[in-house]
């Protein structure tokens, strides 16, 4: 039975965590877990699931949540020292890390360290941080095990195989609302047009990263870190249908692919139980229903995003966390409809432009580095 620590309960991640976790019937025990400011959810989550620590991110609302689960023996704690000691939670082997942005990095690191397993959906984490990740992982002998389901595909695809034989690493996108547009067509997209993904129901900030093609930087990104292979082995291809999550090609010319129906249980599910496989009732793929499955070449002049994610990696140092975190800052302003959509590119290529270069940054670097893009993005804004 794995015991869980789940950052980020209430979003899109963890609400389906839980659900994987309903259907599981008592193999996996919810011990302590975290949300920003939904207290209704995260009372109505602690009292369904009982863990032992509930936190709350907005220190503001832990009196209410404290006043609402007195009735229990629930510990309420909040802020980022909460979410840290949710984290490092004793009775907990796993964290699933779904909370959103940099703000993972510390947690995740505690937790390393605190010798819990991560089931990693918090993308920018690796993205910013891989270099301390990977190697402080490796030191405290914890499994890292991919949530996003892309590297979920590839993880399934890599069992029984050699590392030294992989050839390449095929990532599929979905292209978005918006694939298939010019240039000229993306300037005046609008927020709701945005948030309507045709195959994910997702969190907003990523629902965004989806549509500028950011996501799958950041993927391209996170999978050089989980597979240590540099990005000039790591190839996009655009495939509407979300079918196929992901392939690897082979030294010999080989390919596998991992299939399934679009829904992030399955790889929640796949990271929860690694390497068995269970039937909780999740959809099957029904061939009858699917009459092609297209790939096509993501087209990088429109969807710069893409190609600055690919030109941050192959820099190093703190390019991608100038990328990332130039990336958040712009993502929250457009979701406030304060820029436009292409604003986005233009916002992060103003970082990557400005901000000076750290060959191998640490820890402190790499957070010393987003506080300098948002001093950089928030002046005149
Ligand atoms: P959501 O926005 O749906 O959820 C974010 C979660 O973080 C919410 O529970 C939110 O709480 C919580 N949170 C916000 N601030 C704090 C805080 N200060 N302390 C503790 N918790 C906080 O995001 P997603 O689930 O979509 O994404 C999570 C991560 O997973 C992202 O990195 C994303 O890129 C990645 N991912 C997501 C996929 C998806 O299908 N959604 C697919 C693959 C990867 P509250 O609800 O109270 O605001
Ligand atoms: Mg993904």
């Amino acid at each position: 039975m794995r015991t869980l620590s789940i950052l980020g309960s209430t979003g899109s991640i963890g609400t389906q965590t839980l659900d994987i976790v309903r259907k599981s019937d008592g193999k996996l025990k919810v011990c302590a877990i975290a949300g920003g400011s939904n207290i209704s959810l995260l009372e109505k989550q602690a009292r369904e699931f009982l863990p032992k620590l509930v936190c709350v991110g907005d220190d503001s609302l832990k009196d209410d949540l404290q006043i609402a689960l007195n009735d229990t023996d629930i510990k309420v704690v909040s802020g980022k020292e909460g979410l840290t000691d949710v984290a490092v939670f004793e009775d907990a082997d796993t964290v699933v890390t779904a909370i959103v942005g940099m703000m993972g990095i510390i947690p995740t690191i505690n937790a390393i360290k605190a010798g819990k397993d991560i089931a990693l959906a918090n993308k920018e984490t690796l993205v910013t941080a891989g270099h301390i990740i990977m190697p402080l992982a490796k030191e405290h002998n914890i499994s890292i095990l991919p949530v996003d389901s892309e590297h979920s595909a590839i993880f399934q695809c890599i069992q029984g195989e050699k590392a030294s034989q992989i050839h390449k690493l095929i990532i599929t996108a979905s292209g978005g609302p918006f694939r298939g547009f010019t240039k000229d067509e993306l300037k005046d997209v609008t927020l709701e047009q945005a948030l309507n993904h045709p195959n994910w129901s997702m969190g907003k900030k990523i629902t965004i990263d989806s549509a500028t093609m950011v996501n799958k930087g950041l993927e391209v990104i996170e999978a050089r870190w989980l597979y240590d292979i540099t990005v000039d082995n790591i190839e996009v291809t655009v495939h509407p249908q979300s079918i196929v999550h992901s392939m690897v090609e082979f030294n010999d010319g080989s390919i596998k692919a991992q299939l399934g129906v679009p829904d992030m249980r399955h790889p929640i599910q796949y990271a929860l139980f690694y390497p068995d496989r269970y039937d909780f009732g999740l959809e099957y793929l029904d061939f009858s229903k699917i009459s092609s499955l297209d790939f096509e070449k993501p087209d990088t002049d429109v969807f710069e995003g893409l190609k600055m994610a690919y030109d941050s990696s192959l820099k190093g140092g703190n390019m991608p966390v100038i990328f990332n975190a130039a990336n958040e800052f712009a993502v929250a302003k457009f979701l406030a409809g304060r820029i436009k959509f292409v604003e986005i590119y233009e916002t992060i290529r103003k970082a990557i432009d400005n901000i000076g270069f750290i060959e191998n940054p640490d820890i402190d670097e790499v957070l010393a580095t987003e506080q300098a893009v948002y001093e950089l993005l928030g002046k005149n804004n």
